[in-house]
């Protein structure tokens, strides 16, 4: 699969906090074993507790844009012929107050609005510095919602 912003792309530098979340295949959300708050990024403590007793689990999938950007100006040279794009805030069924940032793809980047129903999709790619499998959540538009 080739990436949305390019098989050249930065790829996220993997921690012990961010490994499920880039690497399962699933939208991996951190909860709190306490008071089983959900948040991302993932953290050492829990942001509502300070608990320590984080776990991981994964969550069905799909969520709701809740802010999205249209980029029309590449940022970096490596980006000049992906854009326009859409970077977009995603509310996360099953993790209630938790959003995640990503890329809405497989669409024209005109077509992506807030309120829209969204799937995680999964680019799957080695690093070429590590040899680690990452599988990058990105989203697409929920057509039969
Ligand atoms: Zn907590």
């Amino acid at each position: 699969m080739s990436r949305y912003l390019g098989d050249d792309f930065l790829l996220p530098y993997l921690t012990p906090n961010n490994t499920p979340f880039f690497t399962a295949g699933s939208v991996q959300i951190q909860f709190c074993e306490d008071c089983n708050h959900a948040q991302h990024p993932p953290d050492d403590i829990c942001y509502a507790c300070q608990g320590t007793n984080l776990v991981f689990a994964p969550c069905p999938g799909t969520g709701r844009v809740e802010s999205c950007a249209r980029v029309h100006h590449p940022i970096h040279p490596a980006l000049k012929d992906k854009v326009p794009y859409v970077i977009a805030i995603i509310s996360v069924d099953g993790a209630p107050g938790c959003n995640v940032q990503g890329n809405v793809i497989n669409c024209p980047a005109e077509s992506v609005e807030i309120g829209q129903k969204v799937r995680a999709v999964f680019e799957e790619v080695e690093d070429p510095t590590t040899k680690e499998t990452l599988k990058v959540p990105q989203w697409e538009i929920v057509t039969n919602a």
